[in-house]
């Protein structure tokens, strides 16, 4: 079977599935051996938090281990606890959003670093250590002007007098995060670097991990220490700007075709109505697969290379979309159409349904059968 230029040599039971979720993990790595070059000496880590934006966080993980990444960020204690095995010891996993009251002791037991976000944070890990009569590592986030998750300018005096008197506590980054990074005329940029500059000054000799994706092409300036991108590494955006490859490809099934005459009502609530004789594909993906409902009569997918816009409200499992613009015959049932992939970005999607990249990938669905393009043996292995 071929998709693209991607060729699937092994469908291993994959016959007949309603979509085919297809991650290059070679593009993968060869992203996060791109942006680890740019991120300079101090490298970059891999945000694989919410599995890894919805790709696998394991095969994510060990793809980018292999290319040299030991640092990795999840958003949850639960990510990081399921993560940890897949992972050899000298890789550090780092949970974003912070200690949970009740989850120190195993943390530390399992070998879990926490983002330290408050001073109340600091103490509880503090006392785990002395408890654990051994020295416990974290890494420190300040607020620099995003008012989500840190150390806020008040804390930062506390702090001090905490790192004063634990010395069981040890500092292996002090980070912030950026939160207008994708856009490069953003002041609130430089805002948030002036202030990690005033943080480097009360607490230095620290390592800093500071840039995001975004971050990694906003100049040297901001390319301080540890970067950490995630979406970058998936693919997005792709091509300019941006060097990264795309990574993600999503070939969904056909499983209806049918001419109607002008004047005939389309899908939930009639709300389209075609203005003259259409041929129309139904396709076997709708809003329960990721697809957001925000693409009713909004959007495409293409088939050898043509565009077939999305006609009528997504449904749940399925969505219609108008083949008139191809050769008649030239699709029916079994046929795959291109929703990413060469003719179609995650950012072009994410524009026709009114979001983010970041919203479209880690919404996509379980029920498409997935397929790896692995670095080892340039094979797809399948899992499902
Ligand atoms: C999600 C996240 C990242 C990665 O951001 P991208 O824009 O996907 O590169 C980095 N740091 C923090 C704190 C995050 O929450």
């Amino acid at each position: 079977m071929r998709l693209g230029e991607l060729r699937i040599d092994e469908v291993g039971g994959a016959e007949g599935a309603s979509g085919y979720l297809t991650i290059d993990l070679e593009a993968l790595g060869r992203n996060y051996e791109a942006l680890a070059h740019k991120a300079g000496p101090a490298g970059a880590a891999a945000v694989v938090k919410a599995d890894a934006y919805g790709l696998g966080a394991e095969r994510v993980a060990e793809t980018v281990y292999q290319r040299g990444c030991r640092y990795f960020f999840v958003a949850q204690f639960a990510e990081a606890s399921k993560l940890r095995p897949a992972l050899p010891r000298d890789a550090q996993i780092f949970v974003l959003n912070g200690l949970q009251p009740g989850s120190e002791d195993i943390c530390a037991y399992e070998n879990i670093i926490p983002v330290i976000n408050s001073i109340p944070q600091w103490r509880n890990w503090a006392r785990t250590a002395r408890k654990l009569g051994r020295r416990l590592p974290v890494v420190v986030q300040f607020d620099t002007g995003m008012s989500r998750l840190g150390l806020s300018p008040e804390e930062r005096p506390l702090l001090a007098q905490e790192i004063a008197e634990q010395p069981d506590v040890e500092i292996l980054f002090l980070m912030s995060h950026l939160a207008s990074a994708d856009d490069g005329e953003n002041a609130q940029n430089w805002e948030q670097l002036e202030e990690l500059r005033a943080i480097t000054k009360e607490f230095p000799g620290y390592k800093l991990s500071f840039a995001n994706s975004g971050g990694l092409f906003l100049g040297d300036a901001f390319n301080v220490g540890l970067a950490r991108p995630g979406i970058a590494l998936y693919g997005a955006p792709s091509g300019q700007p941006s060097p990264m490859e795309a990574v993600v490809r999503l070939d969904v099934a056909v499983i209806q075709t049918r001419t109607v005459p002008a004047g005939a009502k389309v899908g939930y609530g009639g709300v389209h109505v075609t203005s003259k004789q259409t041929r129309l594909a139904t396709i076997s993906a709708g809003y329960a697969d990721g697809l957001p409902r925000s693409l009713s009569d909004r959007g495409a997918v293409y088939f050898g290379g043509i565009r077939l816009p999305i006609v009528g409200r997504v449904s749940m499992d399925s969505i219609t979309i108008d083949i008139s613009a191809l050769p008649e015959g030239a699709i029916g049932l079994g046929s795959l159409v291109e929703l990413l992939g060469p003719n179609q970005t995650l950012e072009d999607v994410a524009r026709d349904a009114g979001t983010i990249s970041y919203e479209i990938l880690t919404a996509l669905g379980h029920r498409y059968h997935r397929q790896y393009r692995s670095i080892a043996s340039g094979r797809k292995s399948h899992v499902q």
